[in-house]
C-alpha cells in the first residue's frame, strides 16, 4: 500500500511539474516491470526517456496542440533552464510572435536580450501551470522584470534563482496592495518573499522594464498586463487600459511582468 502511494505521489508531483512527467513515469513503470529492471535500471531508463521528450519530441509535438517552445536563447531567453527542461515555456504561435518581435526591438534598443519566466505547457487547453491558474491555453506569459547590478551597470542576470520574488516595494505614499491584500487574508499574495532568496543584489531598471510594458501595450494581439499597482502609477501607465491590477486572489506583480493575449 505505502509502496502504491509512493509511486502515485510521484506521478502526481510530475504532472504538476512538467505535465507529461507523470505519464512517462507510469510508462517507464510497466514497461520496466515487464522487463524487471533493477531499481537504478528503472530510474535511468526514465530520466533518459524524460530528457528525450523534454528536449527533442515535446517541442517537436507542441505544435499538433497549437503550441511552440520559445527561443532558449538569443534575444528572448528563460531565466533559468530548469523551465524549458520542466516543459514550461510553451506558447501559442501569435503570442510566440509578439514576443520574438518585441525582444528584438528591446535588443536593438539595449543590447540585451529579455527574460522570460513561466508560460504554459505544451499540451491541452484548460490545464493549469501551477501556481498560475490562468496559464492554461498558451496565452499567457511571465516576463522577468530588467536590471541593473550594484554597479549600475546593465545585467541580463536577476536577483534570485527562479526569477520571482524579489519585490519592488511600495514606497511610502504609494498604493500598498501587498499590505491591503494582506490585511484582507490574502496569505499567498506575498508568500515568495519568505521561501525565495536574494542570490544578486540588483535593482529593478524601471526605464528598460517600463519599455517593456510600453512595447508590448501596443501589440493588438495583448489584451492584458498585470503588474503591481504602485509599480503602475511610478512608471506612468496610469490611463494606460491594458496595463491591469489582478486582484489579491493572485501574487504579487512587483517583482514581473505578466501579459496575455486575445
Ligand atoms: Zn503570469
Amino acid at each position: 500500500m505505502l509502496k502504491i502511494a509512493a509511486h502515485l505521489l510521484v506521478i502526481v508531483i510530475l504532472t504538476v511539474l512538467t505535465q507529461l512527467g507523470g505519464v512517462l513515469y507510469l510508462l517507464i513503470y510497466f514497461i520496466s516491470g515487464k522487463l524487471k529492471l533493477y531499481l537504478w535500471k528503472r530510474m535511468l531508463l526514465f530520466l533518459g526517456a524524460y530528457l528525450l521528450f523534454a528536449t527533442v519530441i515535446i517541442p517537436h509535438l507542441a505544435p499538433v496542440f497549437g503550441r511552440k517552445p520559445l527561443p532558449l536563447s538569443g534575444n528572448l531567453s528563460p531565466v533559468s533552464y530548469l523551465t524549458c527542461l520542466l516543459n514550461r515555456h510553451y506558447v501559442s504561435p501569435e503570442l510566440y510572435d509578439v514576443l520574438v518581435d518585441m525582444s528584438a526591438n528591446y535588443h536593438e534598443e539595449y543590447g540585451v536580450s529579455v527574460n522570460y519566466l513561466d508560460a504554459n505547457f505544451p499540451f491541452f487547453n484548460g490545464f493549469p501551470l501551477m501556481p498560475h491558474l490562468s496559464h492554461n491555453d498558451g496565452k499567457k506569459v511571465d516576463l522577468a522584470f530588467s536590471y541593473n547590478d550594484a554597479a549600475g551597470q546593465m545585467t541580463e542576470e536577476v536577483p534570485s534563482w527562479i526569477g520571482y520574488g524579489i519585490y519592488d516595494e511600495p514606497k511610502v505614499g504609494e498604493v500598498d496592495f501587498p499590505g491591503i491584500c494582506a490585511e484582507k487574508g490574502y496569505w499567498q499574495y506575498g508568500l515568495l518573499k519568505w521561501i525565495i532568496p536574494i542570490i544578486e543584489d540588483y535593482v529593478v531598471d524601471a526605464g528598460r522594464t517600463s519599455w517593456i510594458v510600453t512595447e508590448i501595450a501596443q501589440y493588438d494581439e495583448v489584451s492584458k498586463i498585470f503588474i503591481e499597482p504602485h509599480l503602475k502609477e511610478r512608471w506612468g501607465f496610469a490611463s494606460n487600459d491594458k496595463v491591469r491590477f489582478h486582484s489579491c486572489r493572485a501574487v504579487r506583480h512587483d517583482d514581473h511582468i505578466h501579459l496575455q493575449i486575445k
